[in-house]
């Protein structure tokens, strides 16, 4: 090992927080297998053996978007091309319904900001699933779309976030970070929430006593200074706020959206993200492969490189596959259990905050 790992490898056993200098000698000079070896240390004093899965249902309400940012493939104009929907309360009502059956513990909501739809309609679905299923929690709304109701409704972002918690709102997934630059969300994401709203949303939840979790998106046009950059100011609100649950970072997806001259990330570039979030982001609990951005067999090596969860088996997902995710649309509870397994970790079945369902 160099000198330089060896320090750093000094400070994670000692849990002495990463610099700035410590994440960017990680990405640019660190030896993959000592960082996939730190990351797994770290990654057992949090939750052993243990790998998280959940078995949810995704609903995409709608995939109309006032934003159309440019890494985006599943945002489409109202009357435009890619095949505009717009689920009604019903709809998404019986969506959510028909996949409980297959045991899912959680509903989760995540759609494009539409530009007609009042926020009562986002509160009538959330008001619905809840009264007629109080034990599936439901986890809907990034900070992107919570900043979105605010400026339709005139309400305050607390006052979006306290309406929706009132019916039943449970936490809230951690999509829309993409990367904390406003110079490339400027470039890339002109028209939604820019980083300080992003974060600001994300503090009075925590504050409201909403768990959340949250994400970056990497491989497009940010450098490495961003990446950690965005790890450090993440840490820093867990510092201030706490209520982050995991973090997830999400390769970019280039195919079928306006930036697909650029190549995929290496998996190199992946496990190496996992890997030093894991290191980097020291008080955040889980850290997530998202198998459906990842694909399953990069997000199942993940395991060995800091990951800690493999999300869920989602029975249908859209957002993702717009982009040209070749991965299944939803696997079975009994793939997931068998890829953790090949692992050599502990298939454990959680709810959405963490509590164990049952270990496989
Ligand atoms: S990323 Fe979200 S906000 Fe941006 S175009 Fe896609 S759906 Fe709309």
């Amino acid at each position: 090992m160099e000198k330089k790992m060896l320090e750093i490898q000094e400070k994670i056993k000692n849990n002495i927080r990463l610099s700035r200098e410590d994440g960017l000698y990680l990405y640019n000079s660190g030896d993959l297998l000592d960082l996939g070896e730190l990351a797994r240390w770290k990654k057992f004093q949090v939750s052993g053996r243990n790998v998280f899965f959940n078995v949810n249902r995704h609903i995409n309400l709608t995939n109309i978007c006032v934003s159309r940012c440019k890494f985006c493939a599943f945002g489409v104009d109202e009357n435009g091309k890619g095949g505009p929907y717009l689920m009604s309360v019903d709809e998404a009502f019986d969506y959510g319904a028909a996949a409980v059956d297959y045991g899912i513990t959680e509903f989760h909501i995540v759609s494009a900001l539409h530009p007609h739809m009042p926020f009562d309609y986002y509160v009538d679905i959330v008001r619905r699933l809840h009264e007629t299923f109080p034990d599936i929690h439901i986890q809907a709304f990034t900070a992107v779309e919570i900043f979105y109701f605010s400026q339709i409704s005139g309400l305050s972002i607390r006052e979006v976030l306290s309406a929706l918690k009132a019916v039943g709102l449970g936490s809230m997934p951690g999509g829309g970070a993409e990367v904390f630059n406003d110079d490339i969300r400027q470039k890339l994401c002109p028209r939604k929430a820019m980083s300080d709203e992003w974060l600001e949303v994300h503090r009075i939840a925590h504050e409201l006593g909403i768990k959340t979790n949250c994400t970056m998106l990497y491989g497009h046009i940010e450098t490495i200074e961003d990446r950690i950059n965005h790890f450090i100011r993440l840490r820093n609100l867990e510092d201030e706020t706490p209520g982050f649950q995991a973090f997830i970072p999400l390769p970019f997806l280039p195919e079928n959206t306006s930036l697909s001259h650029i190549s995929r990330t290496s998996a190199i570039d992946d496990l190496k993200t996992i890997a030093i979030s894991r290191l980097m982001l020291d008080n955040i609990d889980h850290i997530k492969a998202f198998w459906i951005m990842l694909g399953l067999p990069i997000a199942q090596i993940a395991l060995d490189f800091g990951a800690d969860d493999i999300d869920g088996t989602v029975v249908e997902e859209r957002i993702m596959h717009a982009a040209g995710a070749p991965t299944e649309k939803g696997i079975s509870k009994e793939k997931i259990i068998k890829l953790i397994k090949e692992s050599g970790y502990i298939p454990t079945e959680r709810d959405t905050l963490y509590k164990v369902i049952r270990a496989y």
